[in-house]
């Protein structure tokens, strides 16, 4: 039921501050000596759909047919762990940069359907929130980065309350646990210390 190193994977919906809270979360964890790999499952998508010419940047991933993103979906979970395997031990953790609920063109579709926590098999699974009207300035903020097409603050509100329903049902599978941060505005080292904690807790 469970890799030798824990893993948590982190949730929330486009915006809201995953990466920004991870990138403290990793600070946290080098100045307290605990080993964590951070990885993104965007990226991994990414560079196999870049390899085959498929999309320029990864707010087009959501928009490509399904069942490329199924098929992109399903390696990256694969060389996830592979390279995982490689690099961690048993007091290491992963962490899993990634969405429970993706907004596509086909509808809303699960990141982390059965295929992918049979790779991944989590220890927890953590939901970031704010409040809609703050993703949505976030969003607006982050000019490298294309959202629009969450659909502005009821768009926000509707994928959140389900990607966090999504988030629930994939912990089912593998019996992970829920954690839900709330990462305030101005303040993401908050979430991360929320976050760390959880961790050393599992
Ligand atoms: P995506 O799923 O699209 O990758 P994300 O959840 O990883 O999004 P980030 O890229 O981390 O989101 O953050 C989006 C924007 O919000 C960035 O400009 C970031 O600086 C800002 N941000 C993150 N957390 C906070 C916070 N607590 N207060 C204010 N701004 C924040
Ligand atoms: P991110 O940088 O986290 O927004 O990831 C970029 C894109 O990768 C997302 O908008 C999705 O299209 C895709 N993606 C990330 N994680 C998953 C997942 N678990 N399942 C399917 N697609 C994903
Ligand atoms: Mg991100």
């Amino acid at each position: 039921m469970r890799h030798p190193f824990k893993v948590v994977i982190v949730t929330g919906v486009p915006g809201v501050g995953k990466t920004t809270v991870l990138s403290r979360l990793a600070e946290i964890a080098r100045e307290r000596g605990t080993r964590v790999k951070i990885v993104n499952y965007g990226t991994y998508m990414l560079e196999t759909a870049l390899k085959e010419g498929l999309v320029e940047d990864r707010d087009q991933l959501r928009r490509l047919p399904l069942r490329k993103q199924l098929d992109l979906q399903r390696l990256a979970a694969r060389r996830i762990i592979e390279d995982s395997m490689e690099d961690l031990g048993g007091d290491d953790t992963l962490i899993v940069d990634t969405h429970a609920l993706v907004r596509t063109s086909a509808g809303y579709w699960p990141g982390l359907p059965r295929h992918v926590l049979d790779e991944l098999k989590p220890d927890m699974i953590a939901v970031i929130e704010a409040s809609p009207e703050e993703v949505l300035a976030r969003q607006e903020r982050d000019k490298g980065r294309y959202r629009a097409d969450i659909g502005g603050v009821e768009g926000i509100r509707r994928l959140m309350e389900n990607a966090r329903a999504a988030s629930l049902a994939s912990a089912v599978f593998y019996a992970s646990t829920v954690a839900i941060i709330h990462n305030r505005e101005g303040d993401p080292g908050a979430a991360a210390e929320e976050l760390y904690k959880y961790i050393e807790n599992l």
